[in-house]
């Protein structure tokens, strides 16, 4: 049987968001330009028979452009969540803010963690007139019992695990938050165990999230002696240590070498982009047509080298029902 179905997953969400600060008005003044930029890249993605997930945050859920591309092309997409937590209403005011950061969900007492995934699912649900089963966590966030919270809520499928990278030198909010270590999950789908996000349960219950980690691989790279161990890890995040499924305006060889490596393991490929990086001046990556133009070329070559490999469209859900 073959694994090769390819995953395009998109975090959709407002303009330039690294940039916001999380402050009541600095969330008041969001945009979602991006929105009707998208429309380019999910003909692309037609063009190769692939079939994107875009995870959608809640500012992207007003984006009218955007709704209504996803309705005209309803057909050949999904529609999952995006929780970022810092501006998921309802709002909520953290006390101790000296970890000086955006929020991870997990920094949130379990009551208005529950209200904002209620909050946003019945949203996206309204809006796209669809059920919401795919999820993946802002800041590359999860735990146990937010995991739980997001089964209570009918999710059966997450995509946040970023394997190999430790994500705790980040901070959150608070002061003593911090991101999770990914530096021991499973680089393949997994049922994940109740107690530890990157472990793997032998079989699934009715009470499982699947977990579908975004392709990463190391690169061989050698790590100088005298480098520290924290430099080390945040070079790591920095992609100098690992190479993403997940375009960057210079690494078309590398994606393609991932592409490679996972089809000779006869194993699925989740490629990841976010909606801001699709608009020139979105994000800080693709601020020029120019380098939209060649990010096109780039997508344009990938994705048809993905389907040259033998690779086949698939959404989120969709790989869940398959497993
Ligand atoms: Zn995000």
């Amino acid at each position: 049987m073959t694994n090769k179905y390819c995953i395009l997953t998109i975090d959709t969400e407002g303009d330039n968001i690294w940039k916001v600060r999380n402050s009541k008005c600095s969330i008041s003044k969001i945009t979602t330009k991006n929105g009707k930029y998208l429309e380019r890249f999910q003909i692309l993605c037609e063009k190769y028979d692939l079939i994107p997930t875009y995870l959608v945050d809640y500012e992207m859920s007003l984006s009218k452009p955007f709704i209504e591309m996803t309705k005209y092309h309803r057909d050949n997409l999904e529609i999952g969540m995006h929780m970022h937590a810092w501006n998921n209403p309802p709002y909520y005011e953290l006390s101790n803010r000296y970890g000086k950061n955006k929020s991870y969900i997990g920094e949130y007492p379990i009551e208005i963690q529950r209200k904002k995934v209620e909050c946003i699912t019945k949203q996206l649900e309204n809006v796209f007139e669809c059920s919401i089963k795919s999820h993946r966590s802002g800041r590359w966030y999860i735990d146990p019992q937010y995991i739980q919270v997001l089964i209570d809520y009918g999710y059966n499928i997450d995509c946040t695990v970023t394997p190999g990278i430790n994500w705790t030198y980040n901070n959150g909010q608070t002061e003593e938050s911090r991101g999770i270590d990914f530096s021991k999950a499973p680089q393949k789908a997994y049922y994940m165990s109740e107690k530890n996000v990157c472990i793997k349960e032998s079989k699934s219950n009715n009470n499982t999230m699947i977990e579908v980690p975004v392709s990463i691989i190391k690169k061989r790279v050698r790590i100088s002696e005298t480098l520290k161990y924290a430099d080390f890890w945040k070079r790591g995040v920095r992609n100098e240590i690992f190479s993403w499924l997940r375009p960057n305006g210079k690494n078309l060889e590398e994606m393609k070498k991932i592409v490679s490596v996972k089809s000779a393991e006869n194993e699925y490929v989740e490629f990841m982009i976010h909606s801001s990086e699709l608009m020139p001046g979105g994000n800080s990556t693709f601020r020029t047509n120019d380098s939209i133009e060649a990010l096109y070329k780039d997508l344009e070559e990938l994705f048809s080298y993905i389907k040259i490999m033998g690779y086949e469209g698939i959404s989120l859900s969709s790989f869940a029902d398959r497993l």
